[in-house]
């Protein structure tokens, strides 16, 4: 993914002089060394001196007085009591304010650290102490300026970023990767065929007799590259052929949650070799859909423990299988009894409310939320109906239209993974789950 890194606000070579003049009069630097009952050797001085005066002159310099006079004030509402210091609890709140409410969860726990850190000997923070801590944070940890903008006094030109960007993406093409989980028989191939209307999934449903049961749980993936109007999608499906098909199902979460992590590992390889490729090829499982047997009796016992095992690896959209087979009643009764399921055993199912999202996300995710788990129906037959061609299965009393959302939300589906939430899939899968497995392990590798 391209990152831009913090926008270069206001280069004002008037700035910069003019601090150098305030600092050379500053009273500050004498009086902290006075203070001092044993003076610290000469080098050691110097260089205190030194780190002080850079980071005053990374303050100034780095931010524009109107960006300046927004901290102020949010530190200033925040400062209720006018104690000219804030509870270092409450950095959080307050930055929030100047930002807007779109730090991601990492940004968020990046910045409470630091905020005890500072104030960790009073327990408040005052105002220099803030802005020393907002303009790290807004250049070392954030891209997310969001409130600090700056006006501007005519048209400069870079809104044309997103066109570069999108030539850009069209060249290297797109990755997304699915992972199917489900028993056996319950429409797994015959649903990603319907998604891709292709046979993208390695055994399509025929009438070819069943496949031999495999012992343990297989995990199988078939990559293709696919085009539509000159948009390239390496696309890769992953199977799990044998999931629940045990006498002892009690593992067979593990080879799942193996290979997830085994993607994790080879992009963190691949980030951290020293001559890297220019662009790391993604084979992290950016979806996983959890297909749910249509029982009528809610999640069985395996289904919790599975879910509960990969969702936090994973991003998860649980779906019922086989709608078809259940009347509208039983399906809605089913969907509400598999929800209150998943909300009593803790099952985060993407997309995960914990998470901040404005209100545009809150929006797009909040049908999302309301449908949840999807009742889906797969075919990869099309039928000729009125000349038109439809994709669906005809049983003896009638035709079940796949894409029709009387019929079921196949088409719900289809546009949440495809045409509304693919990047988003992507984004969370790289800034939420692969950052737990990548702080994990370099962590347990000793590194701070
Ligand atoms: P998988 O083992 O989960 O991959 O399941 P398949 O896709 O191979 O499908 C198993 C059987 O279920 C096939 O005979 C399909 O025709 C049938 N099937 C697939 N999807 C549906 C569905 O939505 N409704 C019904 N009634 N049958 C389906
Ligand atoms: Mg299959």
């Amino acid at each position: 993914m391209a990152e831009t890194g913090p926008p270069v606000l206001d280069e004002e070579p008037i700035q910069k002089s003019g601090l150098e003049k305030v600092e050379e009069g500053s009273p500050k630097a004498p009086v902290e060394i006075k203070l001092s009952s044993e003076a610290p050797p000469k080098k050691q001085r110097r260089a205190k001196l030194k780190a002080k005066d850079s980071s005053d002159k990374a303050a100034t310099q780095l931010l524009t007085e109107s960006q300046i006079t927004a901290l102020e004030n949010a530190f200033k509402a925040g400062d209720v009591e006018d104690r000219g210091v804030v509870d270092a609890g409450q950095v959080q709140f307050i930055v929030q304010q100047v930002l807007g409410d779109v730090l991601t969860v990492s940004e968020v726990r990046t910045l409470v650290q630091k905020g005890e850190a500072v104030g960790a000997a009073t327990g408040v923070i005052n105002l220099q102490e803030f802005k020393d801590l907002l303009i790290d944070l807004l250049h070392t940890t954030t891209t997310r300026w969001g409130a600090l903008q700056t006006s501007l006094d005519g048209y400069v030109g870079f809104d044309t970023v997103l066109e570069q960007q999108r030539k850009k993406f069209l060249k290297k093409g797109f990755e997304f990767n699915l992972m199917v989980v489900g028993e056996s028989g319950l429409g797994k191939s015959t649903l990603v065929n319907t998604l891709f209307k292709s046979k993208v999934s390695r055994t399509s449903c025929t009438n070819e007799p069943p496949q031999k049961i495999p012992k343990t749980v297989e995990i199988n993936t078939v990559t293709h590259v696919i085009e539509e109007k000159n948009v390239r999608l390496r696309l890769s499906i992953t199977d799990t052929p044998g999931f629940g098909d045990q006498v002892n199902n009690e593992n067979c979460w593990l080879p799942i949650y193996d290979q997830i992590n085994k993607q994790f590992d080879k992009y963190l390889t691949e980030e951290r070799s020293v001559v890297r490729r220019k662009q790391i090829p993604d084979s992290r499982i950016h979806c996983c859909l959890y297909f749910i047997a249509p029982t009528g009796h809610g999640l069985k016992a395996l289904d919790i423990s599975c879910m509960k095992k990969l969702h936090d690896v994973v991003n998860i959209i649980p779906v019922i299988a086989k709608a078809d087979t259940m009347t509208i009643e039983e399906r809605d009764a089913f969907k509400d009894r598999i929800r209150e399921d998943i909300a009593e055993a803790e099952i985060k199912v993407y997309p995960s409310s914990l998470l901040p999202e404005d209100e545009d996300v809150l929006q797009a995710n909040a049908p999302i939320r309301k449908h949840l788990p999807l009742a889906v129906v797969g075919s990869d037959r099309a039928l000729t109906i009125n000349n038109k061609s439809i994709l669906g299965r005809q049983t003896k009393w009638g035709f079940v239209e796949v894409e029709n959302p009387n019929h079921c939300e196949f088409s719900f589906l289809r546009d949440m993974l495809l045409r509304t939430h693919m990047q988003d899939l992507k984004d969370t899968t790289h800034e939420e789950h692969y950052e737990n497995y990548r702080r994990q392990k370099l962590s347990e590798e000793g590194n701070p």
